[in-house]
């Protein structure tokens, strides 16, 4: 499958306020939130991309949105580098894609009508008027919004969690994108009503052949939609690989002690759970060699000299370890 989206060796560091030592010593301290990640993303896949908090998972998500511009690296959507877009270039490539929010309480505007928040992407990417209204009962009816012209005139509070994301995901189906990045698309809605809106995720990817990108925590939300996972750790990548493979028989320390930590359902997995020590490092101070060595129970000399580069282990199967 040829790659939709093509990320190599891409950077990006936040500049953080200096103290006045930092300022006396000219140093110029970053958070480091991505260090050098390189892979695609076929035309029609779904990825998932995991890891702890602060891992740099969501700051990959809005890269490859251009919401944010990376410090270093290059990227590309369908062959154009995303640097070079502007003009109607780049307000194309906007209509190409999407992203479905976390807090579907936050994604949407308080004073706007459900119709008018639907529309909105509709008006900014200049879409003829008269095609409006089937345009939006076309996502209302995608999202398996029944009776949706019931929802026109009301407004975000007065919908449940659950109506809310469907009706985030209508807005970033409405002007029939190619490809979609959904940010922990379920983890602020109550446990009853995440099954219907993975499995909308699942159905509009396969019905629609999007190309879909699912940030998460969740290894059991991503062995769900996703074919293919990557583990990130302090902006790394550190495993690429099948998610059967990932789930089944992950081979970084890390991914081990994910898949221990989490309840994947499959009652021929017995693996009690890892020792994984400490906290995430400081982002602004990154250790030398593996970022994972301050907590990787298997940690020797060589992983603070050298930092493991993500090699193929196997078919599809990438891990960056020295183990490997
Ligand atoms: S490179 Fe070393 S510290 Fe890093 S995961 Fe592998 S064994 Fe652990």
């Amino acid at each position: 499958m040829a790659a939709l989206v093509e990320l190599r060796d891409v950077v990006k560091h936040f500049p953080v306020t200096r103290t006045l030592g930092e300022i006396a010593r000219g140093a110029h301290p970053a958070v480091h939130a991505l260090d050098g990640v390189t892979f695609d993303v076929g035309d029609g896949d779904a990825v998932a991309i995991v890891g702890e908090s602060g891992c740099g998972k969501t700051t990959l998500g809005r890269l490859m949105l251009k919401l944010v511009e990376p410090t270093g690296g290059a990227i590309t959507f369908a062959g154009a580098p995303m640097a070079g877009l502007a003009g109607e270039r780049l307000r194309d490539f906007r209509r190409q894609v999407q992203l479905v929010f976390q807090n579907p309480f936050d994604a949407l505007n308080p004073r706007f009508t459900i119709y008018r928040a639907v529309v909105e992407p509709l008006i900014n990417a200049g879409i003829d008027r008269a095609e409006h209204a089937d345009r939006v009962a076309s996502a209302f009816r995608r999202v398996h919004l029944a009776d949706f012209d019931r929802y026109f005139d009301r407004y975000p509070h007065q919908l449940s969690g659950g109506q809310l994301q469907r009706v985030v995901m209508a807005r970033a189906l409405v002007l029939g994108p190619r490809f979609l990045v959904a940010d922990e698309p379920v983890s602020m809605l109550d446990v009853s009503v995440r099954a219907g809106i993975l499995a909308l995720l699942r159905e509009v990817r396969e019905t629609m052949g999007l190309t879909a990108v699912y940030i998460s925590h969740d290894l059991a939300l991503v062995r769900y939609l996703c074919e293919r996972t990557l583990v990130m750790y302090l902006g790394r990548i550190v495993e690429d690989a099948p998610t059967e493979e990932i789930v089944r028989r992950p081979r970084h320390p890390y991914t081990q002690a994910l898949v221990a930590a989490v309840p994947v359902p499959d009652p021929d997995q017995s693996r009690q759970p890892l020792p994984i020590k400490g906290n995430v490092p400081d982002a602004r101070e990154p250790p030398s060699g593996c970022s994972f060595r301050d907590r990787c129970p298997h940690a020797m000399a060589r992983c603070a000299a050298e930092t493991p580069a993500l090699r193929a282990v196997a078919g599809g199967h990438h891990v960056a370890c020295h183990l490997e």
